[in-house]
């Protein structure tokens, strides 16, 4: 058994730009490419998106930083739709889960299943709250190790009963698993939906660990969408932990 304090969020994919696709649309405009496209092909997909509606292409990539921040000053939020991530997310639990995949515009998800795991107090891992862990380490080791045993326990009963099919077995004792245990998911999203993710999540209004996870997604989105998300930034919050803050921008 593992008990982990702290998510782990993965960067898995990003878009990259087709140079020869851009310089072909833009030539359907009588344009070509005249400055070199910024280190993000995240912050270039969204100009791209901006300038397609005004026809500015004459001026892509001079400054995309600028262009990127007017835009999320008028709202224009849509183009932010453009560009699109992936994460992987472990050693973060079933409670957060629930919570994520109530954010639905613009995300995907698939996430691990319990039904078709058989997990065993060996190889069963969990998520707890650091500073719960810390006040009481060995109550919660002894909870979700009596836990599990109660879970193979179920599971061997049915399955000894003969007529159970063994995914239904799984499927049954399942219910007796603790929102502690740790349910990996793959989070697609495009910028927008990860700026409001950020927003609502990385505040002291959420549960540690959802916010540890909207952190560790701005941080990576910082490196990867710099001008994306240039109004978006992090501070240590009151109780120690960071939370962002943001210029205020409704996209
Ligand atoms: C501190 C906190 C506490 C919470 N507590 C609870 C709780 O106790 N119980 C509970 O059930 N949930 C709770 N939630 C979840 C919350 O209600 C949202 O479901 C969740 O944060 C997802 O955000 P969202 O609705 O903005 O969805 P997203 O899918 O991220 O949507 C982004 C935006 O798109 C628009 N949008 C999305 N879907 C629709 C739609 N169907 N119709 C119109 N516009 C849409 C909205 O403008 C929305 O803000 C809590 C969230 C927070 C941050």
């Amino acid at each position: 058994m593992i008990v982990f304090t702290e998510p782990k969020v993965y960067l898995i994919a990003r878009p990259s730009l087709v140079e020869g696709g851009l310089s072909g649309f833009l030539a359907e405009a009588g344009h070509i490419l005249k400055n070199k496209a910024p280190e993000s092909p995240a912050d270039a997909v969204a100009e791209v998106g901006g300038r397609v509606c005004y026809c500015s292409f004459g001026k892509l990539f001079e400054n995309t930083s600028k262009f990127l921040a007017h835009a999320q000053k008028l709202g224009h939020g849509s183009i932010f739709e453009h560009p699109a991530f992936t994460f992987g997310v472990a050693r973060c639990s079933r409670g957060y889960t629930h919570q994520q995949v109530r954010h639905r515009a613009g995300f995907a998800y698939s996430q691990e299943s319990t039904h078709y795991i058989k997990y065993s107090k060996e190889t069963a891992r969990f998520y707890v709250d650091k500073y719960a862990f810390a006040r009481g380490k060995e109550l919660w080791e002894k909870n979700l190790g009596a836990v599990i045993e109660a879970y193979e326990m179920a599971f061997k009963v049915l399955k000894d009963s003969g007529d159970i099919d063994r995914h239904n077995c799984s499927g049954a004792a399942r219910q007796l698993l603790p929102q502690a245990l740790e349910s990996k998911i793959l989070v697609s999203a495009n910028v927008r939906a990860i700026r409001h993710l950020v927003e609502d999540r990385c505040n002291r209004h959420n549960t540690l660990e959802i916010r540890l996870v909207a952190t560790q997604v701005l941080e990576i989105m910082k490196v990867e969408a710099p001008a994306s998300f240039q109004d978006m930034d992090l501070f240590v919050d009151e109780d120690g932990e960071k939370s962002a803050k943001s210029g205020k921008v409704k996209l």
